[in-house]
């Protein structure tokens, strides 16, 4: 989209969600000026005369909200399509047009803002950030580095190696610090590490641990060193969760065997949980599933469930992360679902994935909220997700999504002037 396309734009008779405060405005009015950013958000009685030459949308009641965010995808991965289908089958051509029409439906899902943990390089978020390929914003880790044997080590138990470019083993501390360079100099905006083993892991356990001690703590120093560039963490069991937090990275993706030490060492450390629910809810299929992945699954489910509850009653910082690509693309709302299910307000679920996520990703100043000042990445939904949350699961429920004021999507009825 050419900035050309950009005007000034009015969204009325909606009801507010600004991603921050508790409260609803109803009968609301938001404007963003031409520069894309919010001049005014809330009561209509008080909103401004409008300019003109501005664009006007007529909200007809509905919800309007920060542009969501996910902050653990994997839009490289396709959910219907296994590992080694992907590695031995697919063409590569095919394999990234298919990639850019995720991008694409997961924006028109509502999510304006991504952070992509493993499979996506970095080309994907400046295709977008040019306005080549419509998408939500993107972070990107590009490559996951583990120990070998590890959580990234794509050889099945076959002994066959599937050779994805992204997975990256490193085994001490020089080769850590080599992996997260080479992460770096890919374009990587974040490293993704690997600090325990995983369910869908061929060789090993959530409550084995990856990384060593000394060698988070050299990945955390190579991000420090290059910009400060944070580090997030796969870490599943309780040992991996805990080695993560104290070697200072600034998310825990995961965190199914988190406890109250664990809980209160992110307080302390000011890092994130990204608990990924959407995967501890899918179901899985036996029969289409690896048997060691199946009964790993079984048996972490509830215990995911009962830890991640706990730490949503001790209020720890959560952020929305659905880990889509091994759940479904453009779904990704339905983690807010399952936040709910756990005890947490459909408000604590909306800035979970709002202002929460914003701060996560270091944009908690421009973006996640819609106060004067910040983008005007917008969202409307058809229904109140205070009252009903699973409305924002559906894309057809998401009437328009707009980023920095430029409308990506409208299917509501809108005046003559709307575009
Ligand atoms: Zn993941």
């Amino acid at each position: 989209m050419e900035l050309s396309e950009k005007a000034a734009l009015r969204v009325h008779d909606v009801r507010l969600i600004d991603g921050v405060s508790a409260e609803v405005v109803d009968d609301a009015v938001l404007d963003a000026g031409a520069d894309g950013k919010v001049v005014y958000a809330g009561p209509a009685a008080g909103a401004p005369a409008p300019g003109r030459d501005v664009r006007t949308v007529d909200g007809r009641g509905g919800t309007l909200l920060p542009g969501l965010f996910d902050c653990h995808t994997h839009f490289g991965f396709a959910s219907t399509r296994s590992l080694v289908e992907t590695a031995f089958l697919l063409d590569p051509v095919v394999g990234m047009v298919q990639t850019a029409e995720r991008l694409r439906l997961t924006l028109e899902a509502g999510i304006t803002s991504a952070r992509d943990l493993g499979g996506l390089p970095a080309g994907y978020r400046d295709a977008v950030g040019a306005g080549l390929l419509p998408g939500p914003r993107l972070q990107t880790s590009v490559g996951i580095i583990s120990h070998t044997g590890g959580h990234a080590d794509a050889t099945m138990p076959s002994g066959k190696d599937l050779d994805f470019d992204y997975c990256v083993l490193a085994d001490d501390v020089a080769a850590v610090r080599t992996a997260a360079r080479r992460m770096m100099r890919s374009g990587a905006d974040v490293i993704k590490i690997c600090t325990s083993g995983g369910i869908s892991s061929a060789h090993d356990d959530p409550d084995d641990e990856d990384l060593l001690d000394d060698e988070i703590a050299a990945v955390v120093d190579e991000g420090r060193r290059r910009g400060g560039r944070p580090v997030a963490a796969h870490a599943q069991g309780r040992a991996g969760v805990l080695a993560a937090i104290r070697g200072g990275v600034r998310s825990v993706e995961h965190g199914f065997g988190i406890d109250d030490e664990g809980c209160d060492l992110l307080g302390e450390r000011g890092a994130f949980l990204v608990p990924t629910l959407a995967t501890v809810f899918q179901p899985l299929d036996p029969a289409k599933s690896a048997p060691w992945r199946y009964e790993k699954k079984l048996r972490w489910n509830e215990r995911a469930k009962e830890n991640i509850a706990e730490a949503i009653s001790r209020k720890v910082d959560i952020a929305a992360g659905t880990d889509a690509g091994i759940t479904p693309h453009a779904q990704n709302a339905f983690e807010l679902w399952c936040l709910v299910e756990l005890g947490m307000s459909p408000m604590d679920a909306i800035k979970a994935a709002t202002s929460t996520s914003a701060r996560l990703l270091g944009v908690g100043d421009t973006l996640g909220s819609l106060r004067p000042g910040y983008q005007a990445d917008l969202v409307l939904s058809a229904q109140d997700p205070v009252r009903d949350i699973t409305c924002l699961t559906n894309p057809e429920n998401i009437l328009l999504v707009a980023q920095q004021g430029v409308i990506r999507k409208n299917i509501v009825s809108a005046d003559p002037g709307a575009s």
